[in-house]
């Protein structure tokens, strides 16, 4: 079977063919049109050899410097001579720039550093959605801070039913702000993990998912699954087997900047189960103090349930390192069903 990691890196081999071909495509019929880009083009090319040579063979400093300050300059003045005649043509200055998918890693998968190369983050990312990620966070074009409508929620105060003086409307406004705040400030370490509790179709998958997205839009890796679904990839792992889920993927529940454990508490339990969700609770919140990670659970239950669920060292981690946000009003999927 071919491995997944072959196969991602198949698709970005792909994607990025596709974008260097799309823009020797442009390239041809520009220089057929406009001639003197293509001369524009060679001479730059031609001062880029000669700039590599500058720096290999000329062994005085002073020089050298000097040398590649002038070939630049060069390439500057070519490159605003190559801009003017894009815009006669009414094109953008970046019309010959690559569309990478990725602009960090050019498709490549790869970021180099002085310590050596890593996978980029979009590679991670993509490793993450092929081993966890369910068609779910794929609701983020449709569900997201922008889409985010608070008219659906009631505006009407009932202490009796819902055990609190806000209104659902005014209840969820302020949670928006909370999970606003949380992507805003992600990196602070003095900003706490969220938890969202409450009934069905109140909304919080639907926050999660705005999360989700702002989070990845910062260019940072996210993990989301239903800790039933979790649980059984774990155990799954430990039997040895699933052969597309190795250590680096079991060592992402711990790395990813955020973890989204959806509808904590409805999978069978067992103590093998508990004591993997300590774990990486637990491993989470020491590693974060490091590396900023955050997580994000939601659960239907209350605490008192999740007591009974869980065990209290479980509970108490969450209690004191989480933000708790109780979601109430009326199934906003029953409501609004036509
Ligand atoms: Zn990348």
């Amino acid at each position: 079977m071919q491995s997944i990691y072959t196969k991602i890196r198949q698709e970005y081999e792909n994607n990025r063919n596709s974008a260097l071909q799309e823009v020797e495509k442009k390239k041809e019929e520009l220089y057929k049109k406009e001639p003197k880009l293509l001369e524009i083009d060679e001479k730059i090319k031609k001062i880029g050899m000669e700039m590599s040579k500058s720096i290999i063979f000329i062994d005085d400093d002073t020089k050298r410097e000097s040398t590649v300050k002038a070939l630049n300059s060069q390439i500057d003045a070519l490159k605003d001579e190559k801009n003017k005649l894009l815009k006669k043509l009414k094109l953008p200055e970046d019309y010959l720039v690559p569309n990478f998918k990725c602009k960090i890693c050019e498709d490549t998968g790869i970021v180099g550093s002085i310590t050596g190369s890593k996978s980029c983050s979009c590679f991670r990312q993509k490793l993450i959605d092929y081993t966890y990620n369910q068609a779910q966070i794929y609701n983020i074009d449709k569900e997201n801070f922008d889409t985010f409508d608070e008219n659906v929620f009631s505006d009407k105060v009932d202490e009796k039913a819902y055990n609190s003086k806000k209104s659902p409307r005014e209840n969820i406004l302020v949670i928006k702000g909370i999970a606003q705040n949380f992507v805003e400030n992600f990196d602070d370490k003095n900003t706490k993990n969220l938890m969202f509790t409450g009934g069905t179709g109140l909304g919080k998958t639907f926050l999660s998912n705005c999360i989700a997205k702002a989070v990845l839009d910062k260019g940072k890796t996210v993990l989301y699954q239903t800790s039933g679904r979790l649980m059984d990839l774990i155990m799954d792992y430990r039997k040895g087997d699933n052969e597309n889920f190795d250590e680096t993927q079991y060592e992402e529940l711990f790395n990813v900047d955020l973890l989204i454990i959806d509808d904590l508490g409805t999978e069978n339990m067992t103590e093998a189960r508990r004591s993997e969700l300590f774990n990486i609770l637990n491993t989470r919140l020491l590693k974060s103090s490091k590396k900023h990670t955050k997580t994000l659970i939601s659960t239907n239950k209350d605490l008192k349930e999740l007591v009974n669920y869980y065990d209290q060292r479980i509970v108490s981690r969450i209690l004191g390192n989480f933000e708790v946000c109780r979601f109430f009003g009326t199934d906003l999927r029953l409501s609004n069903r036509k």
